[in-house]
């Protein structure tokens, strides 16, 4: 038996080899949770990632859940040579990889014709769009190629730098941080070749387009273009080179990066979009709306001569005129009145500073993220499934891939961090369903008796966040709609009358009348699955109302630039309903979420981020443990260890074990479940200890297979 170097060669989920097998668990820990003896133990469980990350062993198992823990430097475990080794090979026999997981999706929808997906979690800068990455490039490096679609890989793998550019920034916690959750469909043919792709697109959050936070930055597009495009490119747009020019862009103070560049990934870019296929024409329209989101920037207001708002950079504003396809004077006017319709009539009514500087941003913030909607929409006609092979009657499958935002707890939660921790409740909930039937349906293939299983149902917090009428998304619509006088502070209030006494819900107020005093009088707390998160209303109603003056958005239907005429649509405007607000939207495309990823068999990848630092080789404990609490890893663990620890085919145990008994060496020619049979018996396994299915073994305790493995080795 060999130990190689810094891998751990394992066969089976236990096998530990060279050294004995209790020294090498003790030095690099089990490669799968379930097998460790205190599977309630948090300390166990961070123990056991502290060992392994300390051995440059990032991933572990939790059942078929794959825990990666963010190494911050590259690892030479990605080669093609790496790719080769986990294809084909069992789960088990090989070290936890996300190649391994990777190839077990695929293999299960080649061979069971079952849609997969992969969900993959984490907070910001712990490595989920890294390893969306890895998994999209497994496929394309080592899947089949279908003759028709022999670029669809290429173009699926350059969508990753345009989204990128233009939906990623640099955060405090990430350079690269996604500031949008995305699911990617990809379809394979009935060879396994893959092809056609669709891509989904989840709250892109605009407000970074205006405003930045100290030391972070806008979208990467931006500084790409000012730092990559030719002279006469940015002579066209009317830019300059230095992005301190750009008030847009200079919110955070931070216009370079030391682990970017901006001038070589612009050319990564500008590859990739025609890779893709976007005409050189539809690139230019798309850099004029970019170059145009800075100069509506720079747009400055004063004070006319009757005290009327009015633009006071004329130069600024033409740019942006130009840029975005649309009459001067006519973005002049919409900048600085609003037009109502009240009882059939139009009124117009002048805006002022504030009103104005708002109604500038409003505009930037929907031109950007309608174009981002659109940028999406044009990669998914670039990468979508052929009419011919979907109807060539042998069928596709899918694997989904969703790289989105874990939970988020930052020292001020706002309206973003309550969708984005509902979005994980929602996944928490259909992690559970989902883990619980294929625990059932395996217990019921192998014929053995269910039982149940002790979990929290975080239902309660979805419901109370959701359900019609009386959820916080249904009173916060209200409140938007209602006529007169409301705030943030209203609907606070109707929070508490509505939910006041919510088991998960709570205020500074008290029962008894009194306050709570540790929180502030603008917060309400929700007891999350995973932890209390505390949200300040403030911005609340304007962020789900997310208004565009009508007047601003008859202007841009009218616009000659034909990325922002399809933004914004006629009928929009014509149309005098309200459009649905952005909680409710968010929770429909949930909803439709969840359908596509419940119609499938899901696989997990569980990213953590070892230290605040985004340095190699820290480990730091504090912040492991609260990251393995908000991902529910350790319900992860219970609810898969409730029953069996382990379990494995008859064949493979009786191979494996076979030398401890005389009866089953050096073959057994009987049935295998006999020869398993007689095996136990001969080792001593006690009746509540296992149980034989129709073709596995079931173990419950893994100090059994511990001792059994032990034997093994000496
Ligand atoms: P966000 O939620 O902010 O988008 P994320 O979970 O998608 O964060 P990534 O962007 O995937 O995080 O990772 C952050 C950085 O960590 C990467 O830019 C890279 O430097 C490093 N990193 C992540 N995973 C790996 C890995 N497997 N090997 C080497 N470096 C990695
Ligand atoms: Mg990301």
């Amino acid at each position: 038996m060999r130990y190689q170097g810094r891998e751990v060669d394992v066969e089976g989920r236990v096998r530990l080899v060279m050294e004995s097998a209790l020294t090498a668990r003790d030095r690099v820990g089990v490669q799968d949770f379930v097998l460790l003896e205190n599977y309630n133990s948090e300390a166990a469980f961070i123990e056991n990632l502290r060992r392994r990350f300390g051995e440059g062993l990032i991933y572990t198992y939790i059942g078929s859940v794959l825990v990666s823990v963010n190494p911050y430097k590259e690892l030479e475990i990605y080669s093609k040579q790496q790719m080769e080794r986990y294809r084909g090979v069992s789960f088990y026999e090989i070290s936890p990889h996300i190649y391994a997981l990777s190839d077990t999706a695929y293999r299960a929808m080649r061979t069971e014709r079952k849609d997969q997906c992969i969900m993959i979690s984490g907070e910001s800068g712990a490595g989920k769009t890294e390893a969306s990455k890895k998994i999209l490039l497994y496929y394309a490096v080592t899947c089949p190629i279908n003759a028709h679609m022999a670029t669809l890989g290429d173009r699926l793998l350059q969508s990753n730098p345009v989204l990128e550019a233009f939906g990623n920034a640099k955060t405090f916690r990430n350079d690269n941080s996604s500031r949008f959750g995305k699911y990617m469909g990809v379809q394979f043919d009935f060879r396994g070749a893959p092809v056609g792709g669709h891509i989904l697109n989840y709250l892109l959050e605009k407000s970074r387009v205006v405003h930045q936070n100290h030391g972070e930055r806008n979208f990467h597009i931006f500084y790409q273009l000012l730092d990559g495009g030719d002279d006469n490119l940015l002579t066209t747009l009317a830019l300059q080179r230095n992005p301190q020019n750009y008030s847009y862009l200079v919110k955070g103070n931070c216009p370079r990066l030391s682990s970017v560049s901006d001038k070589n990934n612009w050319k990564v870019v500008m590859k990739a979009l025609s890779v893709i296929g976007f005409a050189e024409e539809e690139v230019q329209k798309l850099l004029s709306i970019i170059a145009g989101v800075l100069h509506l920037g720079n747009t400055q207001f004063g004070e006319g001569e009757e005290g009327e708002t009015c633009i006071t950079t004329e130069t600024h504003a033409t740019n942006v005129a130009k840029l975005l396809g649309v009459d001067v004077s006519a973005l002049g006017e919409a900048l600085t009145h609003k037009k109502l319709t009240a009882k059939g009539e139009e009124m117009i009514t002048p805006l002022n500073f504030e009103q104005a500087m708002s109604a500038r941003d409003a505009l930037a913030k929907a031109v950007y993220g309608r174009t981002f909607t659109w940028l999406v929409e044009k990669i998914n006609q670039s990468v979508a499934l052929q009419e011919e092979i979907y109807h060539s009657g042998k069928g596709c499958s899918v694997i989904g891939l969703l790289d989105i935002y874990g939970f988020e707890v930052l020292q001020h939660n706002s309206f973003e961090q309550f969708c984005i921790n509902y979005c994980n409740e929602k996944l928490q909930q259909l992690f559970i369903e989902l883990t619980l039937r294929s625990e059932q349906e395996e217990y019921e293939a192998e014929g053995i008796a269910w039982e149940t299983v002790q979990y929290f149902d975080n239902k309660i917090i979805c419901d109370l966040i959701e359900e019609k009428h009386k959820g916080i998304i249904s009173t916060l619509d209200e409140e938007c709609l209602r006529p007169g006088e409301t705030c943030d502070a209203s609907f606070l209030e109707k929070l508490e009358d509505t939910l006041g006494g919510h088991p998960h819900f709570v205020t500074h107020k008290l029962a008894n009348g009194k306050t709570r005093k540790a929180m502030g009088r603008e917060e309400f707390r929700l007891l999350h699955y995973a932890g209390e998160v505390n949200y300040n209303v403030n911005g609340f109603l304007d962020k789900n109302n997310d208004l565009l003056n009508r007047n601003l958005k008859e202007v841009m239907c009218q616009s000659h630039n034909q990325i922002v005429s399809y933004c914004f649509r006629r009928e929009e405007v014509m149309d005098q309903k309200r459009p649905e607000m952005a909680a409710t939207q968010f929770k429909n495309n949930l909803m439709k979420l969840m359908e596509i990823l419940g119609s499938k068999e899901p696989s997990y990848v569980r990213c953590l981020k070892p230290n605040d630092a985004k340095q190699p080789g820290r480990f730091d404990e504090v912040l492991i443990r609260h990251q393995v609490k908000y991902l529910g890893l350790m319900e992860n663990l219970r609810v898969r260890r409730a029953g069996f620890a382990y379990r494995r085919r008859f064949e493979a145990f009786l191979q494996r074990y076979k030398p401890l008994c005389p009866e089953t060496w050096p073959n057994w020619h009987g049935r295998l479940a006999d020869g398993v049979s007689t095996l136990v018996n001969h080792l001593g396994y006690k009746a509540e200890e296992y149980k034989l299915g129709r073709s596995k073994i079931f173990i419950r305790f893994p100090k059994t297979l511990f001792t059994t493995e032990d034997a093994l080795q000496a």
